[in-house]
């Protein structure tokens, strides 16, 4: 693990990226604090009968752009550095997808999968209750993140409506279908991951050629992930998640592995590979690294002994400030979580406009929508890259805080 806590790495990766913005240093010191945060305990009625008190976090960090818009997470070790820095790169995220939206984060220190399902929706009552009045659609406007579900979203939602009294569709997004949900926001995440890491292949050389992936983290992200980018001619070789990894130097079959996953409940016994450590899939011979899951699983400690070219990450953080130097230094591209996850909040904000609009799009027009964003995106990013000979994060965010930071200078400091 990084010595840095996350809003520490943010703070570095801000300051890596500021000698190339030709902008007033007043922005850049109003970037590097969240503008408020918000600390809740909730009281939860556990099925014994006995009370657990749990601590829940809302940060807002920048709404320059617009409204505040990010997930939940569900972890035993959230804490309030960690959703404030979640918060700011989700700000320099909507920034890099073009979204009229800042940064919002929520978390819940708590281990879900101790609870019971009445616990859990007991426990998103009581947060959505608790955040109910720092939020909303033109506000603030959550959405699913680590172990947070469309039916999470669903309670959420509904606790929200009946304290307000009126309908608000669009102040959460990740919804079930039946309640305003955005078709293709399931497998988005995953999706947009794909189009970003095309786009790369493509300038590389490296499009159309058998490339071999392992997946670090088969959560929403990562098993979509092998699900999807066999389309652009990825094998993914190896998978794991908390309880350890799988891996066939062949090949992981989608269905047959995703189907042990939910029986089994994790990927590391599973009869159709070998049982390795996290950091032998972290290690393993192959073209592209996928972390999905947390942050700073690629650090000082093991970023020399990665052997991919290119580290697609669509966990928020994944790679330390230390680690990223060190895979530069080794010639590994690092497509950084903020474009490479982004397509997850694109679709959210799909979900959005549909929300607040009544229309109703089809999936060929959200894959569409999603494709040409995230690829100008890229373009845009790229460029700035070699323009300046930098980093890839480094000009996503050159390229995000000249946006967010633009919009700063026009409204002005006030009061
Ligand atoms: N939690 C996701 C992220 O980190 C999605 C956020 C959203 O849809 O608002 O980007």
């Amino acid at each position: 693990m990084s010595k840095m806590n996350p809003y520490e790495m943010f703070l570095k990766q801000v300051d890596e990226a500021a000698p190339f913005l030709n902008v007033e240093q007043e922005f850049i010191d109003i970037l590097k604090e969240p503008k408020e945060v918000l600390e809740i305990s909730i009281p939860l009625r556990l099925d014994d009968g006995s009370v657990k008190v749990v601590k829940g976090w809302r940060s807002h960090h920048n709404n320059a752009l617009g409204p505040y818009k990010g997930g939940v997470r569900y972890h035993a070790n959230v804490c309030k550095e960690e959703v404030m820095a979640l918060s700011a790169w989700m700000s320099i995220k909507c920034a890099t997808a073009m979204l009229p939206y800042g940064g919002g984060k929520g978390g819940i220190r708590i281990a879900p999968r101790e609870l019971s399902t009445g616990e859990l929706e007991r426990m998103s009552r009581g947060f959505a209750l608790g955040i109910s009045r720092f939020m909303g659609t033109d506000i603030d406007i959550p959405a699913p993140d680590v172990y947070t579900t469309p039916q999470v979203m669903s309670w959420f939602l509904d606790t929200y409506e009946k304290v307000k009294g009126w309908s608000e569709p669009s102040c959460y997004t990740g919804k079930p279908l039946e309640i305003g949900g955005s078709l293709g926001r399931g497998d988005a995440t995953a999706r947009g991951g794909m189009y970003v890491l095309r786009e790369a292949l493509k300038d590389m050389g490296l499009f159309g050629k058998p490339l071999k992936a392992t997946i670090q983290g088969y959560g929403n992200a990562g098993s979509f992930a092998h699900a999807l980018y066999e389309e652009i001619g990825v094998t993914v070789v190896g998978a794991s998640d908390s309880k350890g990894g799988t891996y066939n130097p062949k090949g992981l079959n989608y269905a047959d592995l995703m189907k042990h996953k939910k029986t089994s409940g994790t990927v590391a016994d599973y009869p159709g590979g070998d049982k390795v450590t996290t950091d032998e899939i972290l290690q393993a011979p192959v073209d592209i690294l996928i972390p999905a899951a947390l942050e700073g699983v690629v650090n000082e400690g093991n970023a020399a002994k990665v052997k991919a070219k290119i580290v697609l990450e669509l966990a928020n953080g994944p790679t330390t400030p230390e680690a990223d130097a060190i895979l530069h230094e080794m010639g590994a591209l690092v497509i950084p979580d903020v474009l490479a996850n982004s397509g997850g909040v694109t679709v959210s904000c799909f979900e959005w406009i549909q929300g607040r609009t009544g229309d109703f799009w089809s999936e060929k027009t959200v894959h569409e929508k999603l494709d040409e964003r995230l690829t100008q995106a890229f373009t845009e990013i790229w460029k700035i890259k070699k323009e300046h000979n930098i980093r890839m994060r480094q000009a996503t965010y050159v390229r995000a805080m000249g946006r967010i930071i633009s919009a700063m200078r026009f409204r002005g400091i006030w009061p």
